[in-house]
């Protein structure tokens, strides 16, 4: 199905009154990939924000199974990422992929996304008004996906998919949802970097117990 057809299948769902239907649980392993793809070449032709954003080198659409039950969600690119056109290649990518790892999954059996999909200059934090322009491509990443839990890493994107201001130390360890998903707020891989303690990497692990627990059920 093509994505425009897939957009026109959701909405007449909608009108019909069907609150949320995943394309997901209609759609092949292939079919995900390639309405994945042509959302990327969308984003890149159209975004509002991407298109008109500067000093980056490589957008960073995302990366892995198209039929993931768990999605990650980052802010934005960093230096590594933009250079290779990869979210999470980085230093907190390395921590990631561990947290993944103890969670029983490849990197490759997850989907792993970011809020923005430009680097902003100097690495700063996304402004909300960036991550409502570029942001619509994410959910429509995540209509495609259709994961059974995400797992929102850090302020910005735990707060553009719940829907609030409230920041991550008060969100993170309860459980949100998205379109009927549940979301799992946790610290970012990079603040629990700058912040290695006992008490975050238990607070992070408590949080990823509760995913895996919800994945069991
Ligand atoms: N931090 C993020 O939030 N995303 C990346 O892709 C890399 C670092």
């Amino acid at each position: 199905m093509e994505y425009k057809t897939a957009e026109l299948h959701l909405e007449t769902s909608r009108l019909m009154g069907v609150d949320f239907l995943p394309i997901g649980e209609l759609q092949s392993n292939e079919d995900k990939q390639s309405l994945l793809d042509e959302l990327r070449v969308d984003h890149d032709k159209s975004c509002p924000h991407c298109t008109n954003a500067t000093g980056y080198t490589n957008t960073v659409f995302g990366t892995g199974s198209p039929d993931a039950s768990v999605m990650f969600i980052g802010e934005a690119p960093g230096t590594e990422e933009d250079k290779q056109g990869v979210p999470f290649v980085g230093a907190a990518g390395k921590k990631l992929d561990q947290i993944i790892e103890a969670m029983g999954f490849r990197r490759a059996d997850v989907y792993i996304a970011n809020t923005l999909k430009s680097r902003p200059p100097d690495n700063r934090t996304p402004t909300p008004e960036e991550v409502a322009r570029c942001g619509p491509y994410l959910k429509s990443q995540i209509v495609i996906i259709a994961p059974s839990v995400i797992v929102t890493l850090g302020s910005p994107a735990s707060k553009y998919i719940l829907g609030t201001t409230t920041g991550i130390t008060r969100l993170r360890g309860a459980w949100g949802t998205y379109e009927g998903i549940p979301v799992m707020p946790t610290y970012h891989p990079a603040y629990l970097l700058r912040n290695y303690t006992t008490e975050t990497r238990t607070q992070v692990w408590s949080d990823m117990k509760q995913v895996i627990e919800k994945l069991s059920l």
